[in-house]
């Protein structure tokens, strides 16, 4: 479908990081950012309120802006003018609104030095990381923009009976409040809101407490794109200031989340029992996601693509691998290689080009993390614990650790981090090792390693899992080309940046006239 200026849709570049003359401007952008103070309260109608709470830098504890939480007013104020103003951003149909939304991404181009600086310190993640967001932030504007061209613009006409024509259309459903996590402060946050836009609703969007000054930055750049800035707002605060006034209100149409399993399901309840429309909740949550390897997989390639699945972004992303299982027969000389590996990775400031591996977010995913190796110390066999000496003292940083586990059951929940669980298995009980990944419950990535023709085809039939990737890395899913998300304890669907994306967010209206 043609998008921007007529010609086929394409994925962003980003910058080559390796290339020195290209990555100069951001290494430059992010250095000078290194002193800067950003703001990052509400933002309703346009209007930045005050904010006073800090917001520090996780690899360094250096405060980094400041954010509030939005007050009963502004919330009330924000849904108030994102009712009123929803039905003329919804008449002025997809195409119009695919114009404005494809100019937001032209802006995030223009500006993504300054947007990969701020994800760098706000977030800690690191430049590749910082990069790869940005295009993927660029990337869903552009890819639901051309949703919206395709599917909210004129309608689909319908066969029917002599003397009667029909016609079926899709619009925008009213206020949408999009939740989005830290751990991906820009593209998760854009894509929500995006679709949200692009199928013609209001936004109210909240940004996690940890990264709202990325958020403002954003809101900034679609309001001056044209997103009216009585459609879109920034409802900023903790989930415990502001979820309730948030969620509760009858003018909620429609809930973008994605974040724990355990929030979707409070969210999810909170819905049922409110005044007004019944809402759907569009959820994307965690993960208890399992690599099979098998004794034909090619070794170099497995350790690469676990290192990447498990440690890069320092394991804080949904998809990333958590459970390695691996034929026995493979797994001595395999779990070798794995920990030299491990030992050449470098922690530390995300800022820096030779860093492969930035901080947690805060101190209570450190906690958690520390807690889990505690318990892991006791209940499982430890493989690799990285050296702490090698990482910076300041800032929440937690080294990789792999640990050799019996069973799945040792995992009640997810573990968000750097953080391997192994699980050796005979052959013969390879069926059981997919009964028991279907048993966690979850259902969002899931790899295999294997050379056998034929495996990959039948695995994939039985595994329950959103995202099944074969003889590669199990994370970084690209907008339009691997569509994102789970099932059971991960999520409701659709996939984020998939064909069918757009449709929860908007109503079908059938139209059928007697001629
Ligand atoms: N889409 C991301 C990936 O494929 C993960 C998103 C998340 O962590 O929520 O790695």
């Amino acid at each position: 479908y043609l998008g921007h200026e007529g010609l086929p849709r394409k994925n962003s570049h980003g910058i080559e990081l390796t290339d020195p003359i290209a990555a100069a401007p951001l290494l430059q952008t992010v250095a000078n950012s290194d002193s800067m103070m950003w703001s990052g309260g509400p933002i309703v109608d346009g209007v930045s309120g005050s904010a006073d709470l800090p917001v520090v830098n996780p690899a360094t504890g250096a405060l980094v802006g400041y954010t509030a939480n939005a007050s009963a007013e502004q919330i009330q104020q924000a849904f108030a003018s994102a009712a009123e103003s929803q039905r003329s951003w919804d008449r002025l149909g997809g195409d119009a609104r695919a114009k404005i939304l494809d100019k937001v991404a032209d802006l995030y181009e223009q500006h993504s030095d300054e947007l990969v600086a701020m994800i760098c310190r706000e977030a800690g993640r690191t430049l590749n990381d910082g990069i790869s967001e940005v295009r993927e932030a660029v990337d869903f504007c552009r890819y639901y923009a051309n949703g919206g061209r395709k599917h909210f613009s004129t309608p689909t006409t319908l066969p029917g009976p002599t003397g009667e024509s029909n016609e079926l259309s899709l619009c925008g459903r009213g206020v949408f409040v999009c939740i989005s996590p830290w751990n991906f402060p820009l593209a998760i946050f854009t894509g929500q809101v995006v679709a949200a836009l692009a199928a013609g609703n209001g936004v109210l969007a909240k940004p996690a407490e940890q990264t709202p000054l990325i958020a403002a930055r954003a809101i900034q750049l679609m309001h001056e794109a044209g997103v009216p800035k009585q459609v879109l707002h920034l409802i900023t605060g903790t989930g415990a200031a502001i979820g309730q006034p948030l969620l509760d209100d009858p003018r909620v149409a429609g809930v973008a989340f994605t974040g724990s399993t355990e929030t979707a399901k409070h969210i999810n309840r909170q819905l049922a029992e409110k005044d007004g429309p019944i809402v759907p909740l569009i959820a994307e949550t965690g993960g208890q996601n399992v690599m099979i390897v098998d004794s034909t997989a090619l070794p170099e390639q497995v350790v690469d693509d676990v290192i990447q699945s498990a440690f890069l972004s320092a394991g804080q992303r949904c998809s990333a691998l958590r459970i390695l299982c691996v034929q026995d027969v493979i797994a001595d000389n395999l779990l070798n290689m794995l920990k030299g590996a491990c030992e050449e990775l470098t922690l530390g400031d995300p800022a820096k080009l030779e860093t492969d591996i930035g901080p947690v977010i805060d101190e209570k995913a450190l906690g958690l993390l520390e807690a889990h190796r505690e318990r892991m110390a006791v209940e499982a066999n430890p493989l690799f614990a990285f050296d702490t000496a090698k990482q910076p003292k300041d800032g929440t940083f937690f080294g990789p650790q792999v640990v050799e586990i019996k069973d799945f059951d040792l995992l009640k929940r997810e573990v968000f981090g750097p953080f391997l669980h192994v699980v050796r298995f005979k052959a013969e009980e390879l069926e059981d090792v997919i009964h028991r990944i279907n048993a966690t419950g979850y259902g969002l990535t899931f790899g295999l390693h294997s050379r056998i023709e034929g495996r990959a085809g039948a695995i994939f039939k039985r595994v329950d899992a959103g995202n099944c990737y074969v003889n590669r890395d199990m994370v970084g899913a690209v907008v339009g080309v691997n569509p994102f998300g789970g099932m059971g304890l991960s999520g409701t669907g659709p996939k984020a940046g998939g064909p069918h994306y757009l449709f929860r967010f908007g109503n079908e209206k059938t139209k059928t006239v007697n001629t």
